[in-house]
């Protein structure tokens, strides 16, 4: 039996982005990708980018699932979008609350991603298969580790199907966070984001942004490689190959890959895993 693996793309800026993107996905379809998944930029700038890439995927006969976030959104401009998703023949959409820029307020008719799932089911019945996100490690605003839980329940029992996770190198918190639920009688499939790691500098700034947590020994090998990209990598493919295996082994339902539009990382590993 296949084991289901998904892609994360961003939408890319320029001409030259949107082709160096293309070539990306051509090479990662050899990896047969339940969907790819396009992100969604929260501050407006890559709103439209999202549903270009997300048409460009299609047309390559590839499922394609747009990210949606609420925050700073309206009822009126969600509806747009769900029917411009419907029209281009999207089936499956990522349904977020999404980050405003700092200094931006609150803004919008939506406070939190269950009450944009609530609005799409209300909306579009089940004509969307709904992701949602979910933190293993805690969302970094969460009030605790068991109201965070709450909120990704509170999403499922909102009409999602089913979690992505945000990125981690634990895989024991993956382990806990599927116990939890399973002890809140919550069975939906939730399948671990993975962020290969090909550069120290990047990941330490995202992971800082996102609250996922960098062990010090991974951290403090990154630090010890300086500017050798080549051990960096190695280390990367070693660790983030065993993670998968990690959690492949301990039951999760898949893999989705943040692939930051670059193919190699994400080949080589599941290539290592025979994926
Ligand atoms: P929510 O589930 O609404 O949770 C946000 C915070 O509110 C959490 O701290 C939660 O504990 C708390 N909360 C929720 N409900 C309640 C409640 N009823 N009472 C009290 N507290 C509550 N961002 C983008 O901008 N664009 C993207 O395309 C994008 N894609 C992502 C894909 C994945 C798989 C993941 C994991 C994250 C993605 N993000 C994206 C980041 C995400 O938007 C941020 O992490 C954001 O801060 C939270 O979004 P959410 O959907 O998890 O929000």
């Amino acid at each position: 039996m296949t084991f289901p693996i998904s892609l994360e793309f961003f939408p890319p800026k320029t001409d030259e982005g949107a082709e160096k993107l293309r070539a990306a996905r051509q090479k990662l379809y050899a990896l047969r990708p339940e969907f790819c998944s396009v992100t969604f930029g929260a501050g407006g700038s890559t709103q439209d980018g999202t549903l270009q890439a997300v048409r460009a995927i299609m047309a390559e006969g590839v499922p394609a699932a747009p990210h949606l976030s609420c925050i700073g959104q309206t009822r009126e401009s969600i509806r747009e979008r769900l029917a411009a998703y419907a029209a281009a023949g999207v089936q499956r959409i990522v349904a977020l609350r999404g980050d405003l820029p700092s200094g931006y307020g609150s803004g919008g008719e939506f406070r939190y991603a269950s009450d944009l799932v609530a609005f799409i089911r209300a909306e579009t019945g089940r004509q969307f298969q709904l992701e949602v996100a979910a933190y293993p490690e805690v969302h970094p605003q969460a009030k605790s580790p068991q109201s965070d839980l709450q909120a990704f329940v509170a999403k499922i029992e909102a009409g999602a199907d089913s979690g992505i996770t945000q990125y981690f190198f634990n895989p024991d918190a993956y382990a806990r966070f599927m116990d939890e639920l399973g002890r809140l009688g919550v069975r939906v499939p939730v399948v671990p984001g993975v962020m290969p790691i090909t550069s120290s500098t990047q990941l330490l700034r995202f992971s800082d942004a996102c609250g996922a947590e960098i062990p010090r020994w991974i951290r403090l090998r990154l630090q010890a490689y300086g500017d050798d990209s080549v051990s960096i990598r190695a280390f990367g493919l070693d660790v983030v190959t065993q993670l998968c295996e990690h959690l492949r082994a301990a039951g999760a339902p898949g893999l989705h890959f943040y692939t930051m539009n670059q193919a190699a990382a994400t080949q080589e590993i599941c290539g290592r895993l025979a994926l």
